[in-house]
């Protein structure tokens, strides 16, 4: 049979509801709208298509937003000079610096300077040690939405065997921190990892975040298991189409690639998910849109956090 979708488009609609009926009872009944900062620097594609998204999200759900734009040659010093401005300013609750930075900043020297209080993105390391030892946190947005996912799509999570392939600080870290929360045993795989298969064949939840298109194949997933992709990358290559999509998605994605150069897949092979998984996160219209909901969430909370408590 083939696997459930678990449509991230229902989710991501749902906590943006929320999110907007929040921001108007902040406004009427404490008299402000939270106020989100996205800093860019550079003229990275991708990043402008990022930002772009998060500011026009946070405008529809009442959360002032303000879109720094910085060129590529901005020193480190004046970033850091920024984000201290953004931290002391009273009518900003939320700090977010598009990654990737240009290779001449530290992301982590930028990361660190951000006020944890007001951090949504929950790449402070403060943030991330509140999430390792089990406290409240401004979690990172991707990993937290994959939670979202799960629990709105009622899968059990309290005993089972999730197992996470990536152990990057934004996804793979985060993602094992939260499901530990949640109380799943948590297995931590990565490129170093011997007999990956043998491994993530015995997940009930497989979350994958890898960077590798359709990395994750039929001989890595178990009978029924939940598989998370959080994976985004670029795929253009018309001869492999049958290989990784669904029959009756092959024709679009071979338009895609003709039109556009590329279409979307994640980093597990989906076609060989839909036979295999029970459940199933596509690419796109999966993980990635929760990404953006759940900074529309964090930045409530920050704000009610730092300004109702
Ligand atoms: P990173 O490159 O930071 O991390 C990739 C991880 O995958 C590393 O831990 C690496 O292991 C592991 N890995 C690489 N090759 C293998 C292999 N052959 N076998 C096992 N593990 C391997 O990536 P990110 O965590 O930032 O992103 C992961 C994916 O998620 C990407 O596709 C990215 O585009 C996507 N993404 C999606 C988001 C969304 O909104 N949906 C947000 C953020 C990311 P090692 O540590 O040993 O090198």
């Amino acid at each position: 049979m083939a696997a459930q979708i678990l449509s991230g488009k229902e989710i991501s609609d749902a906590i943006k509801r929320e999110v907007a009926a929040e921001v108007a009872d902040l406004s009427e009944v404490h008299r402000f709208s939270p106020c989100l900062a996205v800093v860019r620097v550079g003229e990275d594609p991708a990043s402008a298509v990022y930002v772009g998204s998060k500011v026009r999200t946070a405008d529809e759900m009442g959360i002032i937003s303000e879109h720094l734009h910085f060129s590529a040659d901005t020193s480190e010093e004046k970033i850091i000079e920024i984000v201290e401005s953004l931290n002391g300013r009273n009518d900003v609750d939320g700090i977010l610096v598009q990654l990737p930075l240009p290779n001449h900043i530290n992301e982590r020297n930028i990361l660190e300077r951000i006020d944890p209080e007001k951090d949504v993105d929950g790449f402070n390391p403060i943030n991330a040690g509140l999430l390792a030892q089990g406290y409240p946190a401004l979690a990172p947005c991707t990993p937290a939405g994959v939670i979202e996912i799960l629990k709105r799509s009622n899968i059990q999570i309290a005993g089972r065997h999730a197992v996470i392939v990536g152990r990057s600080n934004i996804v793979g870290k985060p993602m094992a921190m939260l499901l530990l929360k949640e109380n799943a045993t948590v297995t931590i795989c990565h490129s170093r990892t011997a007999d990956l298969a043998s491994i993530t064949k015995q997940a009930d939840i497989l979350v994958a975040a890898i960077g590798r298109a359709g990395f994750i194949r039929d001989e890595h997933i178990g009978d029924g298991a939940t598989v998370i992709d959080v994976g985004i990358n670029n795929f253009s290559e018309i001869e492999a189409v049958d290989d990784l999509f669904p029959v009756e998605q092959a024709e679009k994605r071979v338009a895609a690639i003709k039109n556009r150069g590329a279409t979307l897949v994640g980093d597990v092979n989906p076609k060989e998910a839909m036979a295999r998984a029970g459940h199933f996160t596509p690419v796109p219209g999966g993980v990635g849109l929760l990404t953006v909901a759940m900074l529309m969430k964090n930045t409530v909370q920050a704000a009610r956090q730092r300004r109702l408590q």
